[in-house]
């Protein structure tokens, strides 16, 4: 039977500040059968397009990035925030709504060439995406799509995406 994925992201108005209506993907992941069929949802979408390596950030794009890397028996590559990792990194900074932040790789995670899926559980600005795909383009990757599970549409993330194929598999005001 469907799971009907919307029933699990819960809504929190005023957080994390008031007038800013949160969208919790928690409890998707929580539930089994929910998790299971979004990650498998996703992982055709990146079967379809070739995919050889899984790209996704911190921390969230961790949780649902591993298990679609699983399912297509690739590898899972994290884009982490900025001095966590021990090893020579490429860096991308992005604005946030007051300063900005830095996503870094190891810089031999990606092989040029190589067929990538970007991932994150929610698309917002497309700040954070966006910094992920510069990081994978200047190891040479070919982002061959961009994968979430919630789309907030009224951010416009996807007008910025345009150059990519992307699929969100729930949208929200
Ligand atoms: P963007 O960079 O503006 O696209 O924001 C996306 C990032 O912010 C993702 O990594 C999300 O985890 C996080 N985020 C922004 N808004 C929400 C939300 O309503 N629920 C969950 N995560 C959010």
């Amino acid at each position: 039977m469907t799971v009907n994925l919307y029933d699990h992201v819960e809504s929190i108005p005023d957080f994390p500040e008031k007038g800013i209506v949160f969208r919790d993907i928690l409890p998707l992941m929580a539930n089994g059968e929910a998790f299971k069929q979004a990650t498998a949802e996703l992982a055709q979408f990146a079967r379809e397009r070739g995919v050889e390596m899984v790209v996704g950030p911190e921390a969230r794009g961790f949780i649902v990035g591993c298990p679609i890397a699983y399912d297509l028996g690739v590898g899972f590559a994290p884009a982490r925030k900025k001095g966590k990792l021990p090893r020579p990194a490429v860096s991308a900074t992005y604005d946030l709504e007051y300063g900005s932040a830095t996503l870094q790789m190891e810089h031999d995670a990606i092989k040029p060439g190589q067929k990538v899926l970007v991932v994150d559980d929610l698309l917002a600005t497309g700040g954070t995406i966006l910094a992920t795909i510069d990081l994978v383009e200047q190891m040479g990757g070919i982002v061959v799509g961009c994968a979430f599970l919630v789309d907030l549409k009224d951010l416009h993330g996807m007008e910025r995406l345009k150059d990519y194929d992307v699929k969100a598999l729930m949208e929200f005001s």
